[in-house]
């Protein structure tokens, strides 16, 4: 019989697994995969993502949903496996934080099972928040980071950083082939309008009219990546080299404070709305860019939609989504 390694290498259409694939990202994911020619299996338990982000994708004859939590066991024949189950925004992760690290650490074991069982490469959707509230900038991936084990952000930071100590033991006792990319804070068409995180909630907000939630005092700042870009460092990073396993940081090094991302969604929306400054939530990261040299140098991959043209994008696509018309995204 021969390996998923060795069917791989003989045949260019693969059968890949998407966890998380009714999510922000994994949605996007699995449509480019689709348009590579591969067929696709999106296994989702839609706790934050939703059917409305693959309704598009139900009737391909090249793709297939399931709904499962990746806390349990999966038998499935794959050539290729993409662990992106996990939330992702801190008021989704931090609503039942033992799922989260649940999520974060069992879901990586099972797929890692599944990997070494198949034989199959598999993708970790890692995140900068392995690198805590950092005391380095910007973030190499040889910084160990600066994490709170025990605050209420540990549950998504400590379970994804045990999850790739998993993986790079998998890749070290039993030979599997790893990508682990760090993701930092990416947006785009399809984030959930409710899911908190900055961009979408400062979009949807100055969509409605209604005041802008700034935490603290807005000078925490962030490096936004628009999905698109993302998504073509996650194809690269897989298609590399089995010696490169990451980790790798995957992000836009542009930064921004949190007020300068306010100012610009209210002058591209045209709204009225207002700044409303609420208190910073706990070990909210102060300062986040990626150093992105080593995905620059391996992958020859970086980011080319600034920001101010990816906010226009997902803003065309919130104002779609609000007013009820056909979203494209
Ligand atoms: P998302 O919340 O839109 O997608 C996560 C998906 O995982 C959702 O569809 C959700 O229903 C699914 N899911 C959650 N728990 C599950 C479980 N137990 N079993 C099966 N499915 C489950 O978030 P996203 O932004 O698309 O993030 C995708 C991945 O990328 C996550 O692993 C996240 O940690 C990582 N990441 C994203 C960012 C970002 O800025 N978007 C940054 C760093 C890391
Ligand atoms: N933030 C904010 N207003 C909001 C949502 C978030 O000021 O309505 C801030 C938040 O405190 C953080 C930054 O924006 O400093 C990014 O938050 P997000 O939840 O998007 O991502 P993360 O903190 O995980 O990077």
């Amino acid at each position: 019989m021969i390996t998923s390694r060795e069917r791989r290498q003989l045949d260019p259409v693969k059968r890949i697994l998407v966890t998380g694939g009714a999510g922000f990202l994994g949605s996007h994911l699995c449509d480019r995969l689709l348009e590579q020619g591969h067929e696709v299996v999106c296994a989702d338990n839609l706790f934050t993502g939703t059917k409305r982000n693959i309704a598009h994708l139900l009737g391909h004859p090249r793709f297939e949903f399931l709904r499962h939590d990746v806390t349990f066991p999966l038998y499935l024949e794959v050539d290729e496996i993409w662990n992106l189950a996990c939330p992702a925004s801190p008021i989704h992760y931090q609503h039942d934080p033992v799922q989260t690290t649940k999520t974060s650490v069992h879901g990586a074991i099972n797929m890692l099972g599944l990997a070494k069982r198949l034989r199959a490469r598999i993708f970790q959707a890692s995140t900068s928040e392995v690198y805590g509230d950092p005391k380095v900038h910007p973030q190499p991936e040889s910084y160990w980071g600066h994490v709170n084990p025990v605050g209420p952000r540990s549950c998504y930071d400590e379970g994804k950083r045990c999850a790739e100590t998993l993986f790079f033991d998998y890749h070290r006792q039993h030979g599997l082939e790893i990508k682990v990319a760090r993701i930092f804070n990416t947006y785009g068409p399809r984030m959930h309008p409710n899911d908190g995180r900055v961009v979408s909630n400062f979009i949807v907000q100055a969509l409605r009219g209604e005041p802008l939630t700034i935490y603290g005092e807005g000078l925490q700042t962030r490096s936004f990546c628009y999905a698109d870009d993302l998504i073509e460092g996650f194809l690269r990073l897989m298609a590399s080299p089995p010696d490169v396993t990451g980790p790798m940081n995957l992000g836009n090094p542009g930064e921004f404070t949190i007020r300068e991302l306010a100012d610009l969604v209210i002058e591209l929306t045209g709204s009225s709305s207002t700044l409303d400054f609420r208190p910073l939530p706990a070990d909210d990261p102060v300062q986040r860019q990626p150093d992105i040299g080593y995905a620059r140098r391996v992958l020859g991959w970086e980011p080319r939609v600034p920001l101010r043209e990816g906010l226009m994008r997902t803003i065309a696509y919130f104002d779609a989504l609000l007013s009820g018309r056909p979203a494209a995204a």
